[in-house]
């Protein structure tokens, strides 16, 4: 519906003889997906939700025109019922705070004199010719900036080390494989703020020594594809990607590869040989990608969202970022909130926030007014947590230590009405399913934990099969290769943990 309300503004606003004074600007994502289509009326900051392409006559004669504001496509709080005109005004955004969703839905992402308008490319040029590589380096690293992927790894640390590795060739890629189900952070950004990435990559190029960039992206994000690869035309065009940006010695340029939606390719030594047209299997560490990369040479691998953040803390200093959030987890997050909350979409918090003020403050709490059961964070790699801990401050390790885990940022809210055992078993067979097979433990654990678990839930389960289900998730959590195989189980060790009466409620069934 968007791409028809764009074109019957523009049809209606030329229609009225408008076209010359009022711009229809196709933005990237607002993030309130539950009330999208959206359409923001600036410099009135008035904010229309549910909006059809029908209505794009009313928001012309009625608004540009006439002045008028249109009622009825207003958001209206659920509650209380009254009309909100703005969107700071909204509960699903009062309480976030966008850094790494700063431009989107504000900027046309094809367009590079927007980015350039609100600050952009300042960063790259005030660390490459302001800065040494060095300085660079310990700006990430004071500001606490920690790997948005999941691991959440120091960023500065990680280019420190592939700095110091002797070699006239480097590279850094941008992990934009996203695949956890329900999960498009790093979509959201590539599709509404492309050149973000764009920059945040030269600045860590320029950063570890590397004038090679690659950026690996899923295949299925076409709309991505097209607006990065339109981006990095626009910048190669103002040399701001190429041979001596900004007059300096610094050369650095971007490709793009596709990934074919592999989820163990989110890991980096997979992802590394997918981009050299291998088999997407995870190796053996070390050598570290930062030691041996890319065709063996040193390689710095960061996530969409990482990059994101990286601009604005070196054009504010890392003291302004080290300034929100808890004291390991500097900054923000984003999370893609769905499932049976009555506000899905795309929220960016800081850290340190309560899961009660994400689920409920922002998402609006449960639909149909359903109690809520439990929330699974880090998607399949993730673990499920009950109501005991929505008070919680998340961040990294606050959410290790309640057995779940930060991930990518997917957030799955489940309600009364959830069976926590089918949840567990959903999540396992999305593993089982992309597991490379590489190593034992994996490839054949999670298919016999799949097994018992539709044993356990048709019915036919003892306890034996729940004692042999909790060694063996135990067992492949212990020895499995990767992240993949190390994570798998996460979500039946929690749910057996939390919600066992629902396990036994099988057995006693079966009885
Ligand atoms: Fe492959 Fe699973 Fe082993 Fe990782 S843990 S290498 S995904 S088989």
């Amino acid at each position: 519906d968007s791409e028809k309300i764009i074109k019957n503004l523009e049809i209606i606003l030329k229609a009225r003889g408008y076209s010359d004074e009022v711009k229809v600007i196709k933005t990237g994502c607002f993030g309130f997906c539950e009330q999208g289509p959206i359409v923001k009326i600036e410099p009135d900051n008035v904010f229309y939700v549910r909006v059809s392409p029908k209505d794009a006559k009313d928001i012309v004669d009625e608004h540009i025109i006439k002045g008028r504001k249109v009622d009825r496509l207003l958001y209206r709080e659920p509650e209380k019922n009254e009309k909100i005109n703005r969107q700071s005004d909204m509960p699903f955004y009062k309480k976030q705070l966008r850094v790494a969703l700063r431009n989107c839905g504000l900027v046309n992402p094809e367009d590079i004199y927007e980015y350039i308008a609100l600050g952009g490319y300042e960063a790259l040029g005030k660390a490459i010719t302001n800065m040494s590589r060095d300085e660079v380096i310990e700006e990430i690293k004071n500001s606490g900036l920690r790997g948005r992927g999941g691991g959440g790894f120091p960023t500065g640390v990680k280019w420190e080390i592939t700095s110091k590795q002797k070699s006239d060739v480097k590279f850094i890629i941008c992990n934009a494989d996203e695949g956890d189900p329900g999960a498009f952070m790093d979509r959201s950004i590539l599709e509404g703020d492309p050149h973000s990435i764009l920059e945040a990559m030269a600045i860590g190029g320029y950063a570890i020594g590397a004038s090679k960039g690659i950026i690996y992206i899923r295949a299925e994000y076409p709309l991505a594809i097209s607006r990065l690869t339109t981006a990095i035309k626009q910048a190669r065009e103002l040399g701001l990607l190429g041979k001596n940006i900004f007059g300096t010695d610094f050369s650095f340029d971007i490709d793009i590869k596709y990934g074919a939606g592999a989820f163990v390719c989110g890991e980096e030594t997979a992802l590394i040989n997918s981009c050299e047209g291998k088999r997407g299997e995870p190796n053996y560490k070390p050598p570290y990608p930062a030691q041996e990369g890319y065709w063996g040479h040193p390689t710095c691998v960061n996530n969409v969202e990482t990059f994101a953040n990286i601009p604005p803390i070196i054009t504010k200093g890392a003291k302004w970022f080290a300034s929100m959030g808890t004291e390991k987890s500097k900054g923000t997050k984003v999370f893609a909130l769905a499932g049976k909350i009555n506000n899905v979409g795309l929220v960016e918090v800081p850290m340190g926030i309560t899961l009660r003020e994400i689920i409920y403050d922002i998402g609006g709490g449960i639909v149909g007014g359903r109690k809520f059961k439990a929330v699974q964070t880090g998607g399949p790699s993730g673990g499920v947590i009950p109501e005991k801990y929505l008070d919680i401050p998340i961040d990294y390790d606050s959410l290790i230590s309640i057995g779940s885990m930060m991930g990518s940022g997917g957030m799955i809210v489940m309600d009364e009405t959830d069976n926590m055992v089918e949840i567990a078993k959903f999540y396992l067979e999305f593993t089982m399913d992309e597991s490379c097979g590489r190593c034992t433990p994996c490839r054949i654990g999670t298919k016999r934990m799949y097994e018992l678990l539709d044993k356990i839930t048709s019915g036919k389960g003892t306890m034996e099969d729940l004692e042999n289900l909790k060694q063996l998730a135990h067992m492949v959590k212990a020895s499995s290769l990767c992240g993949l195989g190390q994570t798998a189980p996460n979500p039946v060790i929690s749910t057996m943990k939390h919600f066992w009466n629902e396990y036994l409620a099988f057995i006693k069934e079966a009885d």
